[in-house]
């Protein structure tokens, strides 16, 4: 199969990375997930004691960078994040972590230390990578972009499903609050936006259930490169 790289970014919940991971799957890629990146760093602000103020402060951040090594693995088709050693699991995924990760994504100096990792993947694989700014900074190039969003109360409900699904606990309002208040911030940063690329698809899926989604993608995929998805 030639080489492809698929770009999905748009705002949390929008059920990007499920449906990145079923995509991926399906045409034999790897998926990967960026946004796990960005919650390491916010993991690590965190367990070094800045508050999320301070994850937004370079002069915090810049000291801290070279202390963090990070790794991506892949288990089964499944990513880990090792910090340092640690597979951090299901630790990263702590709403308290939405918030850290997207208070360092601000920083450039972070966003930096985490491109280069992320554009190698791309070179060395074929990806559907999802994010923030893949489409626009990270593969700029890729054949296939999407930008994925659904209306806010679709979004909140979905991760607050899956927040209770994983024994999290959660509540509705608090997950909708949140939501809207880490998409604000990330669309209006300085640094790497969250927009549609240009030459973005853009793909509203409120009405769409999963499968659906799913089937959209590959049909995208599909007209972009002629790469076929094996049946489920
Ligand atoms: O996708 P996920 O919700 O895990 O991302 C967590 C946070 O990381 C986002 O709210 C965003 O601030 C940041 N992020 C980013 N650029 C990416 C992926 C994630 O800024 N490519």
């Amino acid at each position: 199969m030639k080489k492809i790289a698929i770009a999905i970014d748009g705002p949390g919940g929008a059920g990007k990375s499920t449906i990145s991971k079923a995509v991926a799957k399906r045409l034999g890629i790897i998926y990967v997930d960026t946004g796990a990146l960005y919650r390491t760093v916010g993991y690590y602000a965190r367990e070094n004691g800045l508050s999320v103020e301070d994850a937004k402060v370079s002069d915090k951040m810049s000291p801290l960078l070279p202390n963090i090594s990070i790794e991506i693995e892949y288990v089964e088709g499944t990513q880990h994040v090792i910090l340092n050693g640690e597979d951090l699991g299901d630790k990263i995924r702590e709403p308290d972590i939405s918030m850290y990760a997207s208070a360092v994504s601000s920083v450039p100096c972070v966003r930096a230390f985490l491109l280069a990792a992320q554009k190698d993947l791309a070179a060395k694989n074929s990806v559907i990578m999802d994010g923030r700014d893949i489409g626009t900074v990270i593969l700029p190039e890729a054949e296939v972009k999407v930008f994925m969003t659904a209306t806010n109360e679709a979004r909140a409900e979905r991760r607050y499903k899956e927040l209770m699904a994983k024994g999290v606990k959660a509540n509705f309002e608090d997950v909708l609050r949140e939501l809207i208040e880490r998409d604000t911030a990330d669309s209006t940063r300085a640094a790497a936006p969250l927009k549609p690329a240009h030459d973005a698809i853009i793909f509203d899926n409120s009405e769409y259930d999963f499968d659906g989604s799913v089937e959209y993608i590959i049909k995208i995929v599909y007209e972009k490169t002629g790469v076929k998805a094996s049946e489920e």
